[in-house]
């Protein structure tokens, strides 16, 4: 199996820390520990020997730029003996912001560098922009309105109101995506929200009460009214930005015969293996792009492909 992006299997997320609050208190005086930085929805990064790495800070270097005490954090997990805690920088510092300016710091979204990090350090900042976007979106407690507090590591949002104490738990979207085939030829559509020219597989959210398989057939048809057959899971891709997981299948179409739905998507066309690998393809001027190499949907149409070398 391909292992996906942003989970890398070096990581241990140490669930059993997140009740010890002793512990978590000794791990983020700790000296070795590294903090993930989240700046407004964003991650920091330098270019350092024409190489781009994520920005990651040290104890020392931390305090010395919060020395009125650091913000909300989040323990995220232990890799390679060092532990890891995500810290939202978002508020306000001067002494930060002239920093950033003074070291050249680049501050943009991960999805644009992610495939180049280092596995572990793009695991941690997809973990910790998921679990920010959830505190940040999570602050009242949707039983009652009354605030939330952080509890467990960052891991639980519990309610402040005695009367109601309800814990709030981090949520997944889970969205099926699927590689349709017809024979040798595949089916790529693309929604005006992607970039220009490029060309993905179908893919759309699950809704309550429904299963994986359904979902499928459900977004497959309205979106190019085609019914499919052999549905096959392929595998799982963490999207954290800012909170779904994408699951991968394969399904074949029982005929070729395309009704678009324009209000769900923009186009879409069968291509063969030769159009998937020149990147032309004979109604699409100027030819056009395959998804971003750290997606699914990419995965999907490679390992289609290769099934065919
Ligand atoms: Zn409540």
């Amino acid at each position: 199996m391909i292992q996906p992006f942003y989970t890398s299997s070096a990581i241990n997320r140490q669930g059993d820390y997140r009740n010890n609050e002793k512990l978590l208190k000794n791990i983020i005086i700790e000296k070795n520990t590294k903090f993930i930085p989240y700046y407004k929805g964003k991650n920091l990064f330098k270019e350092i020997n024409k190489a781009i790495k994520a920005v990651i800070f040290n104890n020392d270097q931390l305090y010395e730029l919060f020395s009125n005490g650091i913000g909300n954090t989040i323990f995220l997990g232990v890799a390679n003996g060092l532990n890891y805690i995500g810290i939202d920088l978002s508020s306000t510092n001067q002494k930060l912001d002239l920093w950033l300016k003074d070291n050249g710091i680049i501050i943009d979204d991960l999805r644009k560098y992610g495939p180049i990090l280092d596995d572990i350090e793009a695991s941690f900042l997809a973990l910790s922009n998921g679990m920010f976007f959830w505190h940040n979106t999570n602050k009242f407690c949707g039983s009652c309105g009354f605030q939330n507090i952080s509890t467990e590591g960052g891991f639980v949002m519990k309610c402040t109101n005695k009367k109601c104490g309800k814990s709030h738990f981090p949520r997944t979207d889970p969205a099926i995506i699927t590689l349709i085939s017809f024979k040798n030829k595949v089916l790529l559509g693309r929604s005006p929200r992607f970039p220009d020219a490029m060309y993905s597989t179908l893919a759309g959210f699950v809704e309550p009460g429904e299963s994986l398989e359904q979902a499928l057939e459900r977004e497959v048809f309205e979106e190019v009214g085609i019914k499919v057959k052999n549905i096959k899971y392929f595998n799982s891709q963490p999207w954290p930005f800012p909170a779904s997981l994408m699951l991968g299948f394969f399904a074949e179409a029982i005929n070729d015969q395309m009704t678009i739905d324009y209000n769900e998507i923009e186009d879409a066309h069968w291509f063969s293996i030769n159009e998937l690998k020149s990147l032309q393809h004979p109604s699409i001027n100027g030819g056009f792009k395959l998804p971003r190499v750290d997606s699914i949907a990419r995965r999907l149409v490679d390992t289609w492909i290769n099934r065919f070398n």
